[in-house]
């Protein structure tokens, strides 16, 4: 709004609604879409049972900004791509039909998998990758009823329709976000790899969840973020962890298959290693055997 990209006719305030609360039981984790940004990070069951979505919430934004945001707003943030937020340049995105500046420009920062020939820009968030590898379900509700979309199927790559991001409907709203409890969800973590240690969006990151049991892998979670159109989540890296042993070499051979069907921009092809290395080396934190 500040960049004039977009001029709603009325904002309205939502803060006093009650959808601040953060509960966890035995069967997994409710956030309210109210939720601060911080207030998750810390919340000791959070940190426990579900540490990967507390250090994307710490990795994320400035201190500041993490007081004020809210779960529900997180998840609808806009794209960092320069184009889209200078409304001199062609943006599919803001304008549809204008064409997108960042295929032919500047786009060290974009995205190399999920990108259409109409849009190319990473999304930005860290929790949502989180969320993604830890199965979370969204919770909408509107004046037609209740309903409930995996984040998986919440944000939308960006095909012909780049303008179109979240499956969600007019009059609709955000009021929680699920995440159901299982044994790696308390083996998790995120790797966030950027330009600066702080307040800085990923270049590449990964989200990790596995349970290992007497030296197995008996299931595994792999998502990536920074890389991808929406949160990225890699089937094949994930079939070849499950059954085996931890091992260095594992999570080498595994993290291989990472920037499979990548397709990378003038300026950002570092990112398929880039992006290897970064699963590669958050499986080494969360399985052992670095
Ligand atoms: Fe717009 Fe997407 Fe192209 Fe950026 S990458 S200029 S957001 S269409």
């Amino acid at each position: 709004m500040r960049e004039t990209v977009e001029r709603p006719s009325s904002v309205v305030d939502i803060n006093d609604l009650p959808l601040h609360e953060i509960s966890s039981t035995s069967s997994g984790l409710r956030i309210g879409a109210l939720a601060r940004m911080s207030d998750v990070g810390a919340h000791p069951a959070v940190r426990t049972r579900y540490p990967a979505i507390a250090q994307a919430l710490e990795l994320s934004a400035s201190a500041q900004l993490r007081n004020a945001a809210s779960i529900g707003g997180n998840l609808m943030q806009r794209t960092r791509c320069t184009y889209f937020r200078d409304v001199s340049a062609s943006c599919n995105k803001r304008e549809p039909g204008t064409g997108c500046a960042a295929l032919h420009g500047h786009n060290r920062t974009h995205a190399i998998l999920g990108t259409s020939e109409a849009c190319v820009a990473a999304h930005p968030s860290d929790l949502a990758v989180a969320l993604l590898a830890l199965d979370a379900v969204i919770h909408l509700r509107s004046r037609a009823g209740a309903r409930s979309v995996p984040v998986a199927n919440f944000l939308l790559r960006p095909g012909t329709t780049p303008e179109r991001e979240h499956d969600i409907r007019p009059g609709e709203l955000i009021t929680a976000v699920d995440v159901p409890a299982a044994a790696h969800t308390r083996t998790s973590g995120y790797l966030k790899v950027r330009d600066r240690q702080s307040y800085e969006f990923a270049l590449t990151s990964a989200a990790v969840a596995l349970h290992i049991e007497e030296d197995v892998i008996r299931s595994a979670r792999v998502a990536v973020g920074g890389v991808a159109t929406v949160p990225w989540r890699l089937p094949a890296v994930e079939h070849r962890l499950l059954g085996a042993r931890p091992s260095r070499q594992l999570w080498v051979d595994a993290a291989a298959k990472a920037a499979d069907g990548a397709r990378s921009l003038r300026h950002n092809a570092f990112k398929a290693e880039l992006l290897r290395r970064t699963v590669a080396r958050q499986l080494g934190t969360v399985g052992g055997r670095k």
